[in-house]
This record gives C-alpha cells, sequence and structure tokens, in this order.
C-alpha cells in the first residue's frame, strides 16, 4: 500500500492509525453475534467434530505406546485446567483493576509431545494423513486397534511418503516429531524467528530443517512449492486447513469436562470469558469453534496478538482478511513472541468465525515480559512469551464499558463469571532460554 492508499484506509477504519503507531489497542466487533446465526457461515459442524474426537480416541492407543509420557492420560493429549488466584491479584494490582470472576489458566503450554497448543491441531493432521494412506493401501481399517501402528512394518510403509510445513516453530516441532515417529520423512521450513532448540530439537527427531532469513509467509510458500514437485509429498498448510482447525476444535469438549469435574458452571448466569493468543488463527480459531460448540453464546472469545503481528484484528476490522498484512501498513512483524509473528491472517479463519469472536487486542512484547515474570513469581508457572499475551485479557474486557453494556452483562453475572487463559506454550523451552524470558522482564 502506498501512502495516499493507507491514508483512505484509516480515513474509513480509524483504528488502523493505532495500528500503525504499535499502540496497544483493543476492538470488540460490534458485529458479533449468535451461534445460531453465525454458525453457518463456519462451513463445519458438531458432526465434524465428533469425528475428529473419535479419530483422536482411535490412535490413543498407538500414542501411549509411541509416546510413553501420554499413558498416564491413556494416549490423550490433553492439559490441566488450573486456577491462578495469586496471578489475579497480581493483575489487579497491576492494572489497577478489580476483576470481578474466577481467572483459570489452560495449560496447552504443558501439553505432551511437543508443549504447545500445537500438539492438537498439527498432530491430528498429521495422524489423519497416515490413517488415511494406512486404509488406502488396505493395511487398516477404523476397527482395528491401532497400537499396531507401532511397528518396524508401518514405519516402512510410511518411510516412503513425506510431509512439508512452514513453521515459526511450534507447528513444526508438533508436525516434525510425530510425522518422524510415525515413520514419514519430514521437512520443516522454518521463518526467521524460529527458535534455534527448536530447529535443534527437530534435527534431533531426524527432521530435516529448511531455514529461511524471511518471515513466516515465505517459509510457508517455499515449504508448499517444495512439497509440489512430489507427488508423495503432503502439505499441511497452516494458513489453510479445516482438518488442523478442526483438531484444536476437540478442545472444547475436553474442557467441558475438566469444567464439569473440577464443579465450574457455564451457562447465562456463569459467562465464561476465554483468551486465545492468535498467530495465523487455527488454533486460536479452532479452539474458539470447539469452544462455541461446547458452551454456545455463554462462551466469549477474545483474541490477543503483539503490537508488531496484530494480523487478525487488521484482517478483520478492515474486512479485508488474508487481502492485508501487516507489512502493507508499514508494521514489521518483529515480535519476541515467536509463536505469534504472523504478518497475514488466515482467510479462512478470519471469514468462518468473525461473527463468533468477541473481540481482539494487542500489547507490547515488554507486556508479555513482565506478565510472564509475574506468573513465574506468583504461580511458579513458565510460559513462552507468545503464551502470556491472553493474559491482559481480563483486564481488557473488566475495562471495556461500552463492551459491557452492548452485552448486557449484569453486575452479578460478572461476579459468576470465569476467565479462562489459554497458555499456549513453553512446556519444552530449555532452562537457560527460560532464564533469558525471566531476565527481560521489568517488574
Ligand atoms: C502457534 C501458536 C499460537 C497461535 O496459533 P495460530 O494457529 O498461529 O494462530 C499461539 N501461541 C503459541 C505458543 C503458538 O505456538
Amino acid at each position: 500500500m502506498n501512502q495516499i492508499e493507507i491514508k483512505t484506509l484509516i480515513a474509513d477504519k480509524p483504528l488502523v492509525e493505532n495500528l500503525i503507531k504499535l499502540q496497544p489497542s483493543c476492538w470488540f466487533n460490534p458485529n458479533t453475534t449468535t451461534l445460531a446465526i453465525g454458525l453457518p457461515y463456519v462451513g463445519l459442524d458438531q458432526t465434524d467434530i465428533k469425528k475428529a474426537s473419535e479419530r483422536l480416541k482411535r490412535f490413543a492407543p498407538y500414542l501411549s505406546l509411541a509416546f510413553p509420557e501420554t499413558a498416564i492420560t491413556k494416549g490423550f493429549i490433553e492439559s490441566q485446567l488450573v486456577e491462578i488466584t495469586n496471578m489475579k491479584k497480581a493483575l489487579e494490582a497491576r492494572y489497577n483493576v478489580d476483576i470481578a470472576g474466577k481467572l483459570y489458566l489452560k495449560k496447552d503450554s504443558h501439553l505432551p509431545i511437543s508443549g504447545s497448543i500445537k500438539a492438537r491441531g498439527g498432530i491430528y493432521e498429521v495422524l489423519t494423513h497416515a490413517e488415511k494412506l494406512a486404509i488406502e493401501n488396505g493395511l487398516l481399517s477404523e476397527q482395528d486397534d491401532y497400537s499396531k501402528l507401532y511397528s518396524d512394518k508401518f514405519k516402512q510403509f510410511f518411510s516412503q511418503y513425506s510431509i512439508a510445513v512452514g513453521s515459526t516453530g511450534n507447528l513444526g516441532l508438533s508436525i516434525g516429531i510425530m510425522s518422524a515417529k510415525l515413520g514419514f520423512k519430514v521437512s520443516v521450513h522454518m521463518s526467521a524467528d524460529a527458535r534455534e532448540w527448536k530447529k535443534q530439537k527437530l534435527r534431533d527427531h531426524g527432521v530435516n530443517v529448511v531455514e529461511y532469513e524471511q518471515d513466516y509467509g515465505v517459509a510457508v510458500q517455499q515449504g508448499r512449492k517444495a512439497a509440489e514437485s512430489d507427488p508423495k509429498c503432503f502439505f499441511i498448510d497452516d494458513e489453510n486447513s479445516t482438518t488442523l482447525f478442526l483438531g484444536y476444535s476437540v478442545a472444547g469438549e475436553r474442557l467441558k469436562q475438566q469444567f464439569n469435574e473440577q464443579g465450574i458452571k457455564v451457562d447465562k448466569d456463569h459467562p465464561l470469558f476465554v483468551y486465545l493468543p492468535c498467530g495465523v488463527g487455527g488454533g486460536p480459531g479452532g479452539v474458539a469453534f470447539g469452544l462455541k460448540m461446547a458452551f454456545g453464546d455463554n462462551v466469549h472469545c477474545i483474541f490477543a496478538e503483539p503490537t508488531h503481528s496484530p494480523c487478525m484484528l487488521l484482517g478483520v476490522y478492515t474486512g479485508l482478511h488474508d487481502k492485508i498484512s501487516v507489512q502493507d501498513i508499514g508494521i514489521d512483524n518483529i515480535t519476541a513472541a515467536d509463536g505469534l509473528a504472523v504478518g497475514r491472517a488466515s482467510g479462512f479463519v478470519g471469514r468462518a468465525m468473525e461473527r463468533l469472536l468477541d473481540g481482539y487486542y494487542t500489547l507490547s512484547d515488554q507486556e508479555m515480559y513482565d506478565l510472564l515474570v509475574l506468573l513465574d513469581k506468583t504461580e511458579h508457572i513458565q510460559l513462552e512469551p507468545s503464551a502470556l499475551a491472553g493474559m491482559q485479557g481480563p483486564v481488557v474486557v473488566t475495562n471495556n464499558s461500552e463492551y459491557l453494556e452492548r452485552m448486557q452483562f449484569t453486575p452479578q453475572q460478572l461476579q459468576n463469571a470465569t476467565h479462562l487463559v489459554w497458555a499456549t506454550g513453553g512446556g519444552m523451552v530449555p532452562k537457560e532460554e527460560m532464564q533469558k524470558y525471566l531476565n527481560s522482564g521489568k517488574i
């Protein structure tokens, strides 16, 4: 975009100017609607989630053998839900607000196998592909005990095929580890933001790591290109994949079950607010879809992005979706939150989910570092910077009287609310790296 085009855009969409100035911003979409009205636009429904859930169930016996750390959950990849009361107090003091309701953390940061939210979608898509190949070739049927996949015979079979993906790090980690374990040849195309230890971990698993000096968009594009020339290569398309999206969406029913176990109510009088860090959008979009299907209009999803990479806010707010990137308006897409370093949002997710998402906000890298230290101090939980993006959410919502009034929340309902911060990564960060993160906080 040239300066005149940017000016024209700002005249119509004034918040774009704040984004360009890298000011922490928030936007609560006035066009958000009910599930009944918004669902048809998603193009997927409960049946699709059920199929994904059943597929994961079929693979559970395999996963508990292939990754012994999943044996305690019987081969299900699921994370803990914990209340963080000390952190809530710390947030109230830091931002000088009273947050009505309770504050919880969903620790996808500590999911087995790859230590991030990508252990949902990424692994699910690899399993889906493996199942399809094995069934097509007469080696497997859905009624089989899938532990048979944990064998040299299957490894040999999958080794004829390859898988490719572009990533800022965590998606590569989950797809690389899962694919290599099954026996696939796998190439991960890593953007410049990807941390060195993630690349090393992949190489240790026998994954081919291709490095780029450019950002995520270029890594994806190059990965796609490399895969096109090889008919036995399957490209996992983070920007458009409904399979990835559905893998994430299973989180909704799982959370509902955890809420039931812990006696946490969600209904009209007990609203649930969920804060999700957003990169390209597949992870938070898929989780939000699953949450909407599980809790209906009583769950309110809010996306969080770095001030340097506000691609989803920009895409949905302007209505341009993947037709605009943060670079188009002069933003550099350089952030310490490497999981969120995406300049152009998924057009699929933005268009599918915009009516079902309540709001979006941005925060600075320093804010994420500070929150990282605060969570470590108050709760002794360590996350990577991206995973702290959602932590400011309860404050953003509490301070937004326009939104609260428009939604007609009563003080009693807010008092009964559950705020859930989705912690998306950090469980596998090496000690020395974590120490660097902790040293970057200024509190
Ligand atoms: C990938 C990632 C996200 C966001 O997921 P997208 O699908 O890219 O939107 C958030 N946090 C972490 C740690 C991630 O790795």
